[in-house]
């Protein structure tokens, strides 16, 4: 047996500990677990190059408690450690680590707390004494047994241990006693190690029988080892993304869509993004994404990480480059987690702006559920804002839609000031402002549905940007004051205008034919001319004829 003294200056690690983790004190067991599992996947990659025959094929890590002893045990059939490797990894470098934290950190203790992982000696956090049981892969080599109390003291010593692996013994604290609870063990698990990529089993099913819950012969494995963002997309269905929304947000709504992030240089980044539904309350939808490094669950608080926009979607993000054991502050400020951020920003610009182009139809359909987001993102990101420029959308008060170019063509002739300015109408309350809106119609202006909170904010921004653009809220007063523009059909009979319709709906596809032209088998005799300028009107004469010249 061997005694000896790490080499720290503090006399007891446990001060240290407890005032710098003070809160968030269930990281230990992901700390332990992911050891755990690092330590299995080093063997696993061992026995893939032939460097060991130690079988791997059912490796897990296993996590027990017992009750009346007050402990905690992990067991993982990994690398193990040999003597050295413990006087090395455990003994030297932590105590070395926790030396650095505290010099690091010592006047910035409030930005660290609940934050900061001190990997296998964050166990010393729930316990007054921790055990390691381990044997090396390594031919040979000697089980051995290690234990400390969290004063620098440690004992190492032979052990009788048969089998590779590593078993960690946390005997849990008085003001701990909390983690030694079947329902708060897999509550942890559940939010730090559900999707490890390592069987983690705690325990067996439960049944019930008589009345009463009894075990099962079968592991309780708690997590899923290939969650779908570790996939390649070709290799997911539409299916496969809606089971795994629901594995992350049980009894969610359905999302709209999805953005498959799946990034290796400059930087490793994986990950699903979802769009949720939004509602008017954003502030209670934010913060739903889940931060990982290596499926190593990190945080839910991505507020500060990602732009404030992308706070909304829902979904997970995982890359090794996020670092695990740091303060939310240094997370802020790491220049990684600001390369990932400008990048998810991108993708999903991107990604938006490809279902516009690849599926109008559909893009319109989901458009007031995005609209908020959107908005959002175009009033609080620059650079977001410049590429939604092109699938921004205008909705109109008879329900079509107009990119920000489009709707400018659309009114570049009709509806200016005498400084020739264009004048947007817009009404913030269909219902109200109806009589107004139907006014504004019949003078041959078209008036925008723009009745939303951000709607003030994002026209504020549009105007700074282009100061020949001026958008007026209809009121009684704009309409008196609204000029009546020469209508270019009104020498059309109904018959005639009929008549074209379907010509200027084939001839001019890239408008959709319903942009300009109101849809006239929908109008009686009664309704009012349809709003086109004589220009427009005269270029389709000319397209037309054209395209039956050449016909
Ligand atoms: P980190 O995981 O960041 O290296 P830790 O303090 O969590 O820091 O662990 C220190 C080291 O102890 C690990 O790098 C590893 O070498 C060793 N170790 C810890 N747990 C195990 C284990 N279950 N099996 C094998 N080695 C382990
Ligand atoms: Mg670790």
């Amino acid at each position: 047996m061997q005694k000896g003294k790490i080499g720290v200056s503090s006399d007891n690690l446990f001060p240290i500990i407890k005032k710098f983790l003070y809160s968030d004190h269930d990281i230990f067991l992901r700390e332990i677990v992911s050891n755990a599992v690092d330590a299995t996947q080093k063997l696993k990659t061992l026995a893939a190059r032939g460097e060991t025959s130690v079988s791997v094929e059912n490796a897990a890590v296993r996590i027990s408690l017992d009750e009346d002893k007050k402990t905690i045990t992990v067991s993982d059939n990994g690398i193990g450690m040999t003597a050295e490797e413990v006087e090395k990894y455990i003994n030297q470098i932590a105590f070395s680590g926790a030396n650095e934290f505290l010099d690091k950190y010592k006047n910035d203790a409030n930005a660290i707390i609940g934050h900061f992982g001190l990997g296998f000696y964050s166990s010393f956090m729930v316990s007054h004494k921790v055990e390691i049981i381990s044997k090396s892969y390594k031919e040979g080599a000697q089980a051995i047994r290690w234990e400390c109390d969290g004063s620098p003291e440690y004992i190492l010593e032979d052990a009788d241990r048969t089998e590779v692996g590593t078993d960690i013994i946390m005997y849990i604290n008085e003001e701990s006693e909390e983690f030694v609870n079947k329902a708060r063990v897999s509550e942890i698990l559940n939010k730090y190690c559900k999707f490890l990529p390592v069987p983690v089993v705690f325990g067996k099913k439960t049944t019930w029988k008589d009345g009463k819950e009894v075990d099962t012969e079968e592991d309780n494995q708690i997590n899923d080892i290939a969650p779908a963002w570790t996939k390649k997309p070709v290799d997911l269905k539409d299916e496969d993304y809606a089971s795994f929304y629901q594995q992350l947000y049980p009894y969610s709504e359905e999302p709209l869509f999805n953005i498959h992030l799946n990034v290796d240089y400059p930087f490793n980044l994986t990950g699903i993004l979802y769009f949720p539904k939004l509602k008017n309350t954003i502030e209670v939808q934010k913060n739903k994404i889940q931060l990982y490094s290596n499926q190593v669950f990190v945080t839910d608080s991505v507020e500060g990480i990602v732009p404030e926009f992308l706070t909304l979607l829902h979904g997970v993000i995982d890359s090794p480059d996020i670092p695990l054991n740091v303060s939310r502050s240094y997370l802020q400020s790491d220049s990684n987690v600001k390369k990932i951020s400008t990048h998810i920003t991108k993708k999903v610009a991107d990604r938006l702006s490809q279902l516009f182009k690849d599926n109008r139809e559909e893009f319109e359909k989901k458009w007031d559920d995005l609209k908020i987001f959107i908005e959002y993102g175009m009033l609080t990101d620059e650079k977001f804002a410049e590429k939604a420029m092109s699938f921004f959308l205008f909705k109109n008060t008879d329900g079509k839609y107009f990119t920000f170019e489009e709707y400018e063509k659309l009114i570049k002739d009709s509806q200016t000031d005498k400084d020739n300015n264009l004048i947007y109408l817009y009404t913030s309350h269909l219902e109200d402002q109806y009589s107004f809106i139907q006014d504004a119609k019949n003078k041959g202006y078209d008036v925008l549905v723009m009745d939303d909170v951000l709607s003030t904010h994002l026209i504020n921004q549009f105007e700074q940007k282009h100061t020949d653009k001026r958008f007026v809220r209809i009121d009684s007063d704009v309409v008196d004051h609204l000029i009546r523009k020469e209508d270019p059909a009104d020498h059309l009979s109904f018959e005639e205008r009929q008549e074209l319709s379907p010509v200027f709906q084939s001839v001019c596809p890239e408008t959709n034919g319903v942009n300009y032209v109101i849809d006239f088998k929908n109008m009686g005799e009664q309704a009012q001319p349809m709003v086109i300028t004589r220009n427009e009107f005269m270029r389709r004469m000319k397209d037309m004829s054209k395209l039956q010249g050449n016909g």
